[in-house]
C-alpha cells in the first residue's frame, strides 16, 4: 500500500465522539505528512475501520488491500492507535506540546499489507500529570499531547478544576482522560472562613493551643491540619464531598489529603494515634516530627466507609509521603481507595528500587508494604520527574531510567505513574516526560529513546545523545546519591561542567541554526553556565544583591521559550537576595527545618 498526497481516507459514519476524533486527526495529520492532496481525479482511496471488539487485546493496527483497520476494545485506545501509527509509520514525534515534528524527507511511504502494530497494551493503568497550577488555554496542547502519548489521567486542585471551563473538561473527556479533583484539600472540604467561628474545635491544637487557620488561598506550605478524629468533622466531611459529587457528576475520583506540609493535632485524643518516639524518617524529610500514618490512615478508612454507603461508584485518593510514607499497621487499601504514593526528596542518582542508594531504598520498602496492604484498591506513583518545583531547571536527565523504574513498578502491582510537570520548562525535562508515557505504554527502552532522539534531532540524533549523555555524567558527578536541590548540585560540580553542554548545544544549534528546540538547548545551558558561576562567586568571593538582581534581569529577557517557570525561579532568587541582606547562608528556600536537612545532607551525602 502507497501513501502519498493522493490518497483519500474514507471511513464509515462513525457515531462515536473519540473514534470521530480520532478520524479526523488521522486526515489533518495525513495533510501534515503529505500536504494537501491532489484533484479529486488522481486520488486513491484507503478505507478506514475503525473495529471496536470487546474480545481485542490492546490496540492493533492491520493493512489490507486498500485498507488500514484500527482495532481495539475501547474507542480511546483506537485514538491510541492513530497517534501511534502516525509516530511509527508516517514519521510523526510527538515530543513537545503544540509541535507536531514530522519528517517529510519522502514525498510517500510504503506500507507492506498485514499486521503493523499488535496488541499494544500498558504496563500501568494510570498515566499522567499532577497539575499544580491553573487550567488555562496552554491546557489544550497540553490535553493534545497526553491523548498523543496515551496518558489519561490528571490530578489537580479542587480549586482549578471549579474554574476548568466546560468546554475544556470535554476536550479532555473526549480524549478518555479522567481529571482527578483533589490534591491538598483538608482546606477545600472545611474552609476555616465558614467553619472556624462555630467549629473551633474542627481545627488543630498545636503546642497546646488550637491554632487559628489562615485563610489566604495561595499561601504554600500551610502546616496546619484539622482535628480528625472528632466524628462531627468526619461526618461534615462526607456531607461536603457527597454534595460535591452531586454538584459535579463528571467526577469520578476525588481526594483526602492533607494540607502541605506537618501541623497535625495534638488534642488528647488524636494524641493517642502517635507514638511519640516514632519519628518519620529522614529520607522523606520528616525525622523532625512524629509519624502521622495512624491517625491519617485511620480518617481515610472511616471516611471511605461512610462515603461508599452513600456513593458506591466515588474513588478516594489519599497520599504517601513525608511523616505518613508507609501505611499504618494493618491498614487495609480497599475498593474505592488509591494511595498516592510520593518520594519526595528521592535521590536522582539511584533508580528508586535500587538497594545501595539509602534514601532511594526506604521508597522502595515503604511501596512495597503499601503493595501489599492492596485489597481491591490502587497504589499510584507521585513522581518529580523534574526534581521538584524548586530544582528550577536544573539538570535531571531521568529519561532512560524511567523505563526501568516503570518496568519495576509495573511487576511489583503499581496501577498508576503520575508526574508533576509544567509546559514553561519542557526544555529541560520534556524528555523526561516523554519517555515516562513510552514506558508506561511499554515501550522498548532503546527503541524509544533513539527514536525520540531522532525525531527531535533528525541527522544529528547521536551528537544529541553526546549532549544528553554529558548532561546526566554532571548530575552523576554530583555525588553518589544526590537530592534535587540547587545547592546540593552546584557546590558539588565544576563550571567546566556546564560550559562543557553549553558547547555541545552550541554545536548542535550550528548544524542546524533555525531550530528552535536547539536554540531553547543553547539558552538553557547558558543559563545553568551563569547561575553556577554566580554560586561560585558567592562561595568564593562573595556577591551582592545587585548581582542576583542582575542575573534575574537577564533570565526575564530571554526570549519566549519553554525554559523556566519564573514564578518559581523568582522565588527561589527573592530568598537568595532575603539571605544577602540577613547574611543568613543561602542554602535554599530560608525555612529552618529545611536548611537543617540540606546541612544533613552536606555532611552525609556528598
Ligand atoms: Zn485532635
Ligand atoms: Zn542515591
Amino acid at each position: 500500500m502507497i501513501l502519498n498526497k493522493n490518497v483519500l481516507l474514507q471511513s464509515e459514519k462513525l457515531n462515536d465522539r473519540t473514534l470521530k476524533l480520532a478520524f479526523d486527526e488521522l486526515k489533518s495529520l495525513f495533510i501534515k505528512r503529505f500536504g494537501s492532496p491532489a484533484s479529486n481525479r488522481k486520488r486513491s482511496n484507503i478505507a478506514i475501520k475503525f473495529e471496536l471488539k470487546p474480545s481485542a487485546v490492546g490496540f492493533s493496527v492491520i493493512a489490507g488491500p486498500g485498507n488500514l483497520t484500527f482495532r481495539a476494545a475501547a474507542a480511546v485506545e483506537v485514538l491510541y492507535a492513530v497517534y501511534e501509527f502516525a509516530e511509527e509509520f508516517l514519521g510523526f514525534c510527538f515530543f513537545e506540546p503544540g509541535v507536531d515534528r514530522v519528517d517529510k524527507k519522502s514525498a510517500r511511504v510504503e506500507l507492506k499489507e498485514g499486521t503493523l502494530l499488535a496488541n499494544r497494551r500498558p504496563l500501568l493503568a494510570n498515566r499522567g500529570f499532577i497539575q499544580e497550577f491553573p487550567f488555562s488555554d496552554d491546557s489544550y496542547p497540553v490535553g493534545d499531547w497526553m491523548a498523543k502519548n496515551k496518558l489519561n489521567y490528571v490530578m489537580t486542585w479542587m480549586k482549578y478544576y471549579d474554574e476548568m471551563p466546560e468546554a475544556m473538561k470535554d476536550f479532555y473527556q473526549v480524549r478518555g482522560i479522567e481529571i482527578e479533583s483533589g490534591h491538598h484539600n483538608f482546606n477545600y472540604w472545611i474552609p476555616p472562613e465558614k467553619y472556624y467561628r462555630q467549629h473551633p474545635d474542627f481545627f488543630a491544637i498545636i503546642n497546646g493551643k488550637r491554632i487559628s487557620p489562615t485563610t489566604d488561598k495561595s499561601a504554600l506550605l500551610l502546616s496546619e491540619q484539622l482535628c480528625t478524629t472528632n466524628p462531627e468533622l468526619r461526618a461534615e466531611i462526607v456531607k461536603n464531598m457527597a454534595s460535591y459529587c452531586q454538584k459535579h457528576p463528571e467526577i469520578k475520583t476525588i481526594s483526602l489529603i492533607p494540607n502541605d506540609g506537618f501541623g497535625w493535632c495534638e488534642c488528647e485524643k488524636c494524641s493517642s494515634f502517635y507514638d511519640k518516639k516514632a519519628m518519620g524518617g529522614f529520607y522523606s524529610v520528616s525525622e523532625h516530627v512524629y509519624k502521622a500514618d495512624k491517625i491519617y490512615n485511620d480518617m481515610v478508612r472511616d471516611v471511605v466507609s461512610q462515603l461508599r454507603k452513600q456513593l458506591p461508584e466515588i474513588n478516594v485518593t489519599f497520599c504517601a509521603y513525608i511523616n505518613y510514607c508507609a501505611p499504618s499497621k494493618g491498614f487495609k487499601l480497599e475498593k474505592n481507595m488509591a494511595v498516592h504514593f510520593a518520594p519526595y526528596w528521592r535521590c536522582i542518582n539511584h533508580q528508586i528500587n535500587d538497594k545501595s542508594c539509602s534514601t532511594n531504598s526506604h521508597y522502595a520498602a515503604d511501596l512495597e508494604k503499601w503493595l501489599k496492604a492492596k485489597a481491591g484498591g490502587k497504589v499510584n506513583i507521585y513522581e518529580y520527574y523534574m526534581g521538584v518545583n524548586l530544582y528550577i531547571s536544573l539538570p535531571m536527565v531521568h529519561h532512560e531510567d524511567i523505563f526501568d523504574e516503570i518496568v519495576w513498578y509495573g511487576e511489583k502491582g503499581v496501577d498508576g505513574i503520575l508526574t508533576q510537570f509544567h509546559l514553561p520548562h519542557w526544555t529541560a525535562y520534556g524528555l523526561n516526560y516523554y519517555m515516562m508515557a513510552k514506558a508506561a505504554y511499554g515501550a522498548d527502552k532503546k527503541h524509544a529513546v533513539q527514536s525520540a532522539l531522532k525525531g527531535i534531532f533528525g541527522e544529528d540524533w547521536k551528537l544529541a545523545g553526546r549532549f544528553y549523555a554529558a548532561m546526566k555524567k554532571l548530575v552523576l558527578s554530583a555525588g553518589n546519591c544526590h537530592i534535587p536541590y540547587p545547592y546540593a548540585l552546584f557546590s558539588r560540580t565544576s563550571v567546566a561542567q556546564y560550559r562543557k553542554t553549553h558547547a555541545l548545544a552550541q554545536e548542535l544549534l550550528k548544524l542546524s541554526t533555525r531550530d528552535k528546540f536547539r536554540k531553547e538547548l543553547v539558552l538553557w545551558t547558558e543559563y545553568l553556565v551563569r547561575f553556577k558561576e554566580l554560586f561560585d562567586r558567592y562561595h568564593n568571593t562573595g556577591i551582592q544583591v545587585k548581582d542576583v538582581e542582575a542575573f534575574q534581569k537577564w533570565l526575564h529577557k530571554l526570549p519566549p521559550s519553554r525554559i523556566l517557570v519564573f514564578s518559581v525561579v523568582d522565588m527561589l532568587l527573592g530568598a537568595w537576595i532575603h539571605c544577602l541582606k540577613t547574611g543568613r547562608e543561602w542554602l535554599h528556600f530560608n525555612i529552618d527545618w529545611e536548611d537543617k536537612y540540606i546541612k544533613k545532607h552536606r555532611e552525609t551525602l556528598s
